[in-house]
């Protein structure tokens, strides 16, 4: 399967103030490095702004900046000097009080801050939760951006990067197949296990015969829909797709009717949390030469869900 033809989930189209008033802030010196991409200018003081930020971290992906994303800046003006950077997987109360407590100013979040994928309030407006976090957030000044469809458009993917480290299958990866990785064989069961450990999942199901031998392994961490999930696993030939998460009226069924027609089929649920974390702690590494004398933190939001 070729690059294109892996449907992004969030890609979608957005426009807003937020799109806006990225390039009505951006800096003569974040210009400059747009255009110089063999002299990056590293962030050596803490006089840097947010914006700047964005800035430098936007010129290292691919295509550069995006018009129509969902990456927009959900609250906050980053026009104020950075104090400190915090990158999570979901800026959820716990973590915004815990980026307060770091001296932060500044929240990463790979996916949506106010509960829906574009991150609309209208219809939050009175609603006791919404208030509270956005009354928390402008209480210390904070400014939350959504990095995700960057993420996944820098190469490597910086979510699949992020999982493989943890994994430990770098060296698996097939050149020739997207988030496909072919490894030593092994059952079915066996790898729901040894991603259970590896990840410390408190939960993990699969799908499918728990004897099956597992060798082509597709990787979709995160929620990517029926639609992208099932052609992937006509098309790329692999035995098994480890996901974070599906609808249970999709993909699960899908995979429930293969594998009792005799098809070598079998799907791994991780938990959406849990399958997108390492590649935003893995982004703390990536961005940390970039801005030198800035603290950045990862913060771990966790599995919000606990199994009785
Ligand atoms: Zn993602």
């Amino acid at each position: 399967m070729k690059k294109s033809t892996l449907p992004r989930r969030n890609f979608l189209k957005k426009s807003g103030n937020a799109v806006a008033a990225i390039s009505l802030t951006s800096t003569p010196l974040a210009a400059c490095a747009t255009t110089n991409k063999l002299a990056p200018l590293p962030l050596a003081n803490k006089d840097w702004t947010i914006q700047q930020v964005m800035d430098l971290m936007i010129d290292k992906i691919p295509g550069g900046k995006k018009e129509q994303t969902v990456d927009t800046i959900k609250i906050g003006d980053a026009s104020q000097k950075v104090t400190g950077i915090v990158s999570t997987f979901m800026a959820t109360v716990e973590v915004i009080e815990q980026a307060a407590w770091l001296g932060a100013n500044f929240i990463i979040t790979h996916e949506p801050t106010f509960y829906n994928h574009l991150d609309e309030t209208d219809w939050l407006a009175t609603d006791p939760v919404y208030q509270h976090k956005k009354a928390l957030l402008e209480k210390h000044g904070m400014v939350v951006w959504r990095f995700h469809d960057y993420w996944h458009t820098y190469r490597p993917d910086g979510i699949l990067h992020g999982f493989l480290n943890e994994v430990g299958w770098q060296e698996y990866l097939d050149n020739s197949r997207e988030n496909v990785c072919v490894i030593p064989s092994i059952k079915l069961k066996d790898l729901a296990a040894f991603l259970k450990k590896q990840f410390n999942l408190t939960r993990t199901f699969y799908i499918g015969d728990p004897e099956m031998i597992c060798e082509n392994v597709g990787i979709l961490p995160g929620a990517w829909g029926g639609r992208t999930h099932i052609p992937f696993l006509g098309k790329e030939n692999i035995e098994v797709l480890i996901i974070g998460e599906s609808a249970e009226w999709e993909t699960v069924e899908y995979v429930r009717d293969a594998a009792h027609a005799g098809m070598k089929k079998g799907l791994i649920i991780m938990g959406h949390a849990r399958s997108e974390e390492p590649g935003m702690r893995w982004l703390v590494e990536w961005l940390k030469p970039m801005v030198e004398g800035v603290k950045i933190t990862y913060i771990g939001a966790g599995d919000p869900l606990k199994p009785v």
